[in-house]
């Protein structure tokens, strides 16, 4: 079968060789963003989740002329009204680096009771074709706010995902556990459902899947 050329809008190499992995069985020629290297610098001004992957998705399509598969994620917390949400990466200032904003996330719920912590890892994938169709998958993995950071995985918001089922929290657990459960992992197994459909339509029929 001929391979797809479809290009990653990322830069961040374990994201990249995360979607690699999982998309292995799939004819697809994955190409990284660093193969364009002059490619546009995007400014991701969306007010949600799917509007920066499609903003992301959409200028880097109509630069390469390729299909591109673009992501965007964050940390939604119950406390803050879903917040930092798309303010994730920048939540405590424009060069916050993670400590600062897991600083300030530990603030914000400070005296916060347990039962009142509630978070999710939000994560939108976007596939989308040169002729402006598109398809999102998500992914949602819920947790709890610690009260103290803990584990050195990771990055991020991870030393402060607590995960009540298994008693650690994201940076306590190894990165191919993190794989199988996060919400990018999500997203990218309901995108490999989709695949299916188009590559192996047999085999899902039978699947009944
Ligand atoms: P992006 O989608 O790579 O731009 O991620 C946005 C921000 O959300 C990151 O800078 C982190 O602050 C947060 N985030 C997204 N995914 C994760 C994760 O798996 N662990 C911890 N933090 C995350």
């Amino acid at each position: 079968m001929m391979l797809k050329t479809v290009v990653i809008a990322s830069k961040n190499k374990g994201k990249i060789e995360e979607i690699k992995n999982m998309l292995s069985d799939f004819p697809l020629d994955l190409q990284p963003l660093d193969n364009y290297p002059n490619a546009p610098d995007i400014k991701e001004n969306g007010r949600t989740f799917l509007e920066n992957a499609l903003i992301k998705a959409r200028a880097i399509s109509d630069f390469t002329g390729m299909p591109v598969l673009a992501d965007d994620s964050g940390l939604e917390v119950d406390h803050l009204a879903g917040g930092p949400g798309i303010f994730s990466s920048r939540y405590a200032g424009a060069d916050a680096t993670d400590g600062d904003n897991n600083y300030k996330l530990l603030m914000a719920l400070k005296n916060v009771p347990a039962e009142q912590r509630g978070a999710s890892f939000r994560c939108v994938l976007v596939l989308y074709w040169p002729h402006r169709e598109y398809q999102a998958f998500e992914g949602n993995w819920r947790g709890l706010i610690g009260a103290q950071y803990r584990g050195g995985h990771g990055f991020g918001y991870d030393p402060l995902f607590y995960l009540p089922e298994i008693g650690k929290t994201v940076a306590e657990i190894t990165p191919e556990e993190k794989n199988k459960l996060s919400h990018r992992s999500q997203a990218v197994h309901e995108l490999k459902k989709y695949l299916q459909t188009i590559y192996f339509p047999e085999k899902h029929a039978k699947n009944g899947a």
